[in-house]
């Protein structure tokens, strides 16, 4: 049976104090319905970006409770399948983006979209429907859905996608998995602040690893494994998760330090996730020729 989440039960913090609305074992399947970004504050381009609530931003589906995850454990949340809604938007916002700094208006833009297209004026473009947000509670502190860290949370990584598995390290009893800010589509970047804004249903399995866990959330598609990894810059995003690499190179590959740096210029692709979050978002893309998922776990 396929346990369901509706998007009535929503979160703007993950944290432990969050009750559960729902219970998942091991190798269960759940389906959670999302809502957007904006918590569906936007139905047309002609609203105004000056009324939204930003205390509603980012909000996610959950918490889902998985029997038996405890803190030092993994879970893991192999994406099975997203469904976005017809339509997306996206927004500027003046004092926000990578151009932050230029004059510029607030704008509304509605998309029209699918699992395989997304319509942006005359334009037709290949979706890629993929999670913004998706995370577990953190051990002490409540962390705002719109921000990210160790414990997942707004990564905003375009191949969180069908078909990847993620493995979040888990810090509280039950894990307490939620998830939502569904893109269509979104480029590495994210460069005005928002992508192909929209809501939707994400099919997932849920399954632990007992008693280890990665030093920051990694991602596996069928191709590469990526190290999720942020910082309050970029330099400390991509300082961070460089390191993480090459001190996992130098146990898959029983290397040096040296040669693990060496190899790490050759083989290891360094990816913006996004850079328009109070933290910014890095990821290492290593093939996965070179490394396993276990590998992570012994450095
Ligand atoms: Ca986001
Ligand atoms: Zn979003």
């Amino acid at each position: 049976m396929i346990k369901y989440i509706s998007k009535k039960n929503i979160i703007y913090k993950f944290s432990s104090k969050n009750k559960p609305v729902e219970t998942a074992l091991p190798g269960d399947m759940v389906i959670f319905e999302t809502i957007d970004c904006l918590s569906e504050q936007i139905r047309s381009e002609d609203d105004s970006i000056s009324t939204i609530d930003w205390g509603r931003v980012n909000g996610a589906t959950g918490p889902l409770y998985v029997e038996g995850a405890e803190p030092g454990d993994t879970l893991i949340v192999k994406i099975l399948d997203i469904n976005v809604s017809d339509k997306a938007f996206l927004v500027t916002v003046p004092g926000h983006g990578v151009l932050s700094d230029l004059k510029f208006s607030s704008k509304i833009k509605m998309l029209k979209t699918s699992k395989y297209t997304t319509t942006f004026g005359s334009l037709n473009i290949k979706s890629n429907p993929m999670i913004g947000t998706i995370g577990v509670a953190p051990a002490y502190d409540e962390i705002p859905c719109g921000d990210l860290g160790r414990h997942g949370g707004n990564m905003d990584v375009p191949i969180l996608n069908a078909g990847s598995i993620l493995y979040l390290p888990v810090s509280v009893k039950g894990a307490l998995l939620a998830l939502g800010d569904l893109h269509a589509l979104q480029a590495d970047g994210e460069l005005c602040v928002s992508a192909a804004e929209t809501s939707g249903e994400v099919l997932v399995r849920v399954e632990l690893i007992k008693g280890r866990q990665p030093r920051y959330p990694i991602l596996e598609n069928r191709d590469i494994i990526a190290i999720l990894a942020f910082g309050n810059t970029i330099d400390e995003a991509i300082h961070a998760v460089t390191q993480y690499a090459v001190e996992t190179l130098m146990v898959s590959q029983k290397l040096s330090f040296e040669e693990a740096y060496m190899l790490g210029s050759l083989i290891v692709n360094l990816r913006i996730n996004q850079l328009v979050d109070p933290k910014k978002g890095v990821r290492a893309e290593i093939p996965k020729d070179f490394v396993k998922f276990e590998d992570f776990l012994s450095v």
